[in-house]
């Protein structure tokens, strides 16, 4: 077996609302069994079907920002009008154990973790299209037409900040963009940087 960087790899992946994201992630995570998913904390309610310490560590607000005063987030962002973070010693723990860690988390969370850590790999998840995405947001049946409308609006904000990425994702069917999103960690786990280790005392 080839011996791992010492360093485990922090990868990114964002996309709008409606893109499919978790269902990527769950395919992703039963492709990569190694790959650690970073539960974040948020204020926000749980959604009905999720857990506490699963999906999200729920907590209140002043918990949050007691938590921001103490310095133990890597990055936070307030995203329609709820705090999302991700817990520092969390990530450094596992990275410093070689584990890869994957994070699902908005634009300005990503770009905090790239100028923190700018060996960390962007991913951003598109749907086939822009109307397919407002199909998509329409089918769930749940929201209102103002507040589609909203997310529909963040959606065009937050492709802007794309270029900022490494790579780009088209979740046309689940299982093209998690194999996708495998080979790119496969042709990241190669790079030289990753992979120097195994040339030391030649
Ligand atoms: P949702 O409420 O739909 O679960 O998530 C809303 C947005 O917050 C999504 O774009 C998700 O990627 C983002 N998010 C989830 N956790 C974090 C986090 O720890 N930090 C940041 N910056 N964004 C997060």
């Amino acid at each position: 077996m080839i011996k791992k960087q010492k360093e485990g790899t922090l990868i990114v992946l964002s996309g709008p609302s409606g893109v499919g994201k978790s269902t990527v992630i769950s395919q992703l995570l039963s492709n990569r069994e190694d790959l650690y998913f970073s539960i974040s904390f948020t204020t926000r309610q749980p959604r009905v079907g999720e857990e506490n310490g699963v999906n999200y560590n729920f907590v209140d607000r002043d918990e949050f920002e007691r938590m921001i005063a103490a310095g133990e987030l890597l990055e936070y962002a307030e995203y329609v009008s709820n705090y999302y973070g991700t817990s520092l010693k969390v990530i450094n723990d596992k990275l410093a154990a070689g584990i890869d860690v994957l994070l699902d988390i908005e634009v300005q969370g990503a770009a905090k973790v790239k100028s923190l850590c700018p060996d960390a790999v962007l991913i951003f998840i598109i749907p086939p299209s822009f109307e397919e995405l407002s199909r998509r947001l329409h089918g769930r049946n749940t929201d209102s037409e103002e507040t589609i409308a909203g997310r529909l609006q963040k959606a065009r904000e937050e492709y802007k900040e794309i270029p900022r990425y490494d790579y780009l994702v088209v979740n046309d069917r689940v299982d093209n963009a998690a194999a996708e999103i495998t080979s790119i960690l496969t042709a990241e786990s190669c790079r030289v940087k990753r992979r120097i280790h195994l040339t030391e005392g030649v």
